[in-house]
């Protein structure tokens, strides 16, 4: 069996994102990695940040948004102590975790684990949640990939990060999330242009016909180019569907996560 986003149990506060269609893995003893995409409804945050935010950094109440991880790790039946967070800060810094998080999260937009039972969890809100899973290795990765992250190569370090822990992209199977799309992401033409020198296939135009990145697309071109062997959107635009958070469209407002982990 490929792996497939789990059903995030019964709860209103997440849904299953659509499960990747590929050729079945390998017989193999390697825990399964599994998948999910939070949405907005369920969650105790007032607006701006109604409902179900999970992120810490957005002004929200601290008390709301660590009601919110409590349910979050609920719904995914984990400890609260096994969700891994990072401080995102547009990089291409990757972090090795073997164990629960303890202090503040490292500056960092991308999280690898072989470890089986932590979750890793990417904030996003029109950015992309890149979820990297190798079931043959056991080795999986959380990553935040932005139009910075795109240009500066957050997915290729991730990658790399996840080749010293014994997978081959061959492997991989990538999971895009739910971000703002190519004709919702209006950028200055110069802009459009140094993304498209590492992703051209992100240089689309928008639907007013300006200048426009189309990061997914950018970002299969890269996870093709690095051998990556399934790459699976999930097609939701955030500026688009109200079920999800956005930044370009509510400006203030909250996080949905993107998280992945070995079954333990
Ligand atoms: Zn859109």
């Amino acid at each position: 069996m490929p792996p497939t986003p789990r059903r995030l149990g019964a709860g209103p506060c997440t849904e299953a994102v659509p499960a990747g269609r590929g050729p079945a893995a390998p017989p193999t003893r390697s825990p399964r990695p599994r998948r999910g995409v939070t949405v907005r409804r369920g969650g105790r945050s007032s607006s701006p940040y109604d409902a179900f935010n999970l992120g810490g950094h957005v002004g929200d109440d601290p008390d709301d948004v660590a009601a919110n991880r409590a349910r979050l790790a609920r719904e995914l039946r984990v400890d609260p102590a096994a969700l891994v967070w990072m401080d995102q800060v547009h990089g291409t810094d990757v972090v090795v975790v073997d164990g629960p998080q303890t202090g503040p999260p490292p500056q960092a937009d991308a999280l690898v684990t072989a470890t089986p039972g932590l979750v890793l969890c990417v904030l996003v809100a029109d950015c992309v949640p890149v979820l990297l899973a190798d079931p043959v290795a056991g080795v999986v990765a959380a990553v935040h990939a932005g139009r910075e992250g795109v240009r500066q190569g957050v997915v290729p370090a991730a990658l790399a990060a996840m080749a010293r822990l014994g997978s081959r992209p061959g492997d991989v199977q990538a999971l895009l999330g739910p971000a703002v799309c190519g004709a919702d992401y209006e950028v200055p033409r110069a802009m459009q242009v140094q993304v498209a020198r590492v992703a051209k296939d992100a240089a689309v135009t928008s639907r007013t016909g300006t200048p426009a990145l189309d990061l997914r697309a950018g970002l299969t071109q890269v996870l093709r180019a690095g051998g990556v062997g399934q790459v699976v959107q999930d097609p939701r635009c955030t500026v688009e569907d109200r079920r999800l958070f956005s930044h370009r469209r509510d400006g203030v407002t909250g996080r949905q996560a993107g998280v992945v982990w070995l079954e333990a």
